[in-house]
């Protein structure tokens, strides 16, 4: 790894090299090869060997602009792999929940920024694999966002109703001709200042979730207005506060009227949720992947660090917590994978059990990322917090992870919710 930002150099030439991506990337097949089936350890390693050769041939520094590198990461059909998507001939092998979390595990380790970006456009196009109907404009998008040629944003939270996503303000009314207009605004949208497609979600009647319509909304359209917000933790991912004044959408645009959006919503929800268990695994492996080579190396008081208790028991001990959660999002990716092979979609009383377990695991994982993120980075002493390597991305993304995809009190609340409902199965 070159000094990451071509910053004032604080680790030395050789640490800074072992810790470099094909490094991490063979630590964690080590770590993985043995509970891998052969078809996704193959995937991840032909992803990794493109990232190796992508940040080679763009000799990268992490400062760049990420959403430019995505029509070519696109091109080679890691923007997602959730489905075949042989409707787009695009036939992706393999593909499914296990698929993506291999492809979240070498983009992440590429650069932690760049999987939030593309994994908001990846919440985009889902609903558009869902309900393209053979639409021609939704297959277009839907194509688009695939590929990597465009981006996308999913418009929920809005500026007086965030956690209370369900009571909207953003107002949707019905014209003659089937076609819609929108009016309100939107808020902390990953992507939003740069998204060419959003998928929005707004009410007939305002505070009533019962009246929920999904659209989509190509973000030329007059009556679309973003701006940027910069979270400084992921400075170089673009959120967005929208205003829609009397925005048109078209019929075609429509993707479930008032009425089906809520359904709609949570359904996204879910995939939303698995997702960021995905990215924040994926995390805690890059910090304890630069965290190994690092207390490996590095000597004090003439011994390897690692060698002390203080270093060594902390490091193994987020190393199992680590598996054993990678080990469990396997388990769920799995499962979800035999379903889709078995149904061609989720069963209904599957998608609610999915509910309660999507929660758990983002609770979880959300709390472990921060943890892990920042412990690896501590155990680096002044290594882990300096500019040099991907630590200082990781610490930051890793302190969001709670808040984006619903808090994790929200999570907690679901689960209580769950609890009840169970009793009452009793
Ligand atoms: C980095 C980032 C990316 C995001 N990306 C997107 C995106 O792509 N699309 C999108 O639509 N939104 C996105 N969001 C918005 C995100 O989903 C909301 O920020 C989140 O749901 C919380 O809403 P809020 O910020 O309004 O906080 P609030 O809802 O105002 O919550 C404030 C505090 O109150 C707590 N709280 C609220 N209600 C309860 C309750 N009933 N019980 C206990 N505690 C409660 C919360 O946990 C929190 O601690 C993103 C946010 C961030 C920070």
């Amino acid at each position: 790894m070159e000094n990451k930002k071509g910053a004032v150099q604080c680790i030395n030439d050789e640490i800074l090299e072992k810790m470099s991506l094909q490094n991490r990337y063979n630590f964690l097949n080590n770590n993985l090869m043995s509970i891998l089936k052969p078809k996704y350890f193959n995937f991840l390693r032909k992803a990794q060997k493109f990232f190796i050769r992508f940040e080679k041939k763009y000799n990268i520094t992490h400062n760049e602009d990420l959403y430019e590198w995505i029509p070519e990461i696109g091109k080679e059909g890691l923007v997602t792999r959730v489905n075949k998507f042989s409707e787009l001939d695009l036939n992706y092998e393999p593909y499914g929940m296990t698929a993506e979390f291999m492809r979240c595990l070498a983009v992440d380790f590429f650069d932690p920024q760049l999987i939030m970006g593309m994994g908001a456009s990846v919440l985009a196009l889902n609903p558009l694999m869902l309900y393209h109907e053979d639409v021609e404009v939704r297959l277009k998008a839907l194509k688009e966002l695939v590929t990597g040629q465009k981006i996308g944003c999913i418009c929920i939270t809005e500026p007086e109703r965030g956690s209370d996503a369900v009571h909207m303000l953003t107002t949707c009314e019905e014209n003659e001709d089937g076609s819609f207009i929108l009016n309100g605004e939107k808020i902390y949208q990953t992507n939003g200042a740069r998204a060419d497609w959003a998928i929005v979600y707004a009410v007939s009647e305002k505070n009533n979730g019962n009246t929920m319509a999904q659209f989509l909304v190509d973000t030329t359209w007059d009556g679309w207005n973003a701006e940027r917000i910069n979270i400084p933790w992921t400075p170089r991912v673009y959120l967005g506060k929208e205003t829609f004044t009397n925005l048109r959408v078209p019929p075609d645009y429509v993707l479930a009227k008032p009425g089906i959006g809520r359904e709609h919503l949570f359904e996204g929800l879910n995939l939303e949720r698995l997702g960021i268990v995905l990215a924040n695994v994926a995390e805690c492996w890059n910090a304890i992947s630069h965290a190994t080579i690092y207390a490996n190396m590095r000597k004090q008081f003439d011994q390897e660090i690692l060698k002390y208790q203080g270093v060594g028991f902390p490091l193994g001990e987020m190393w199992a917590k680590t598996m054993s959660l990678t080990l469990a999002t396997l388990h769920i990716c799995q499962i979800i994978d035999e379903k889709m092979e078995q149904f061609g979609t989720l069963p209904k009383n599957f998608n609610l059990a999915l509910v309660a377990t999507a929660s758990q695991l983002k609770f979880q994982s959300a709390k472990l990322s921060e943890r892990v993120c920042f412990g690896c980075a501590d155990l680096m002493g002044g290594a882990g917090l300096c500019d040099n390597t991907l630590m200082s991305d990781l610490i930051g993304i890793s302190r969001i992870g709670q808040v984006g995809g619903g808090t994790s009190q929200i999570q907690k609340y679901i689960m209580s919710l769950a609890l009840r409902q169970l009793f009452k199965m009793l």
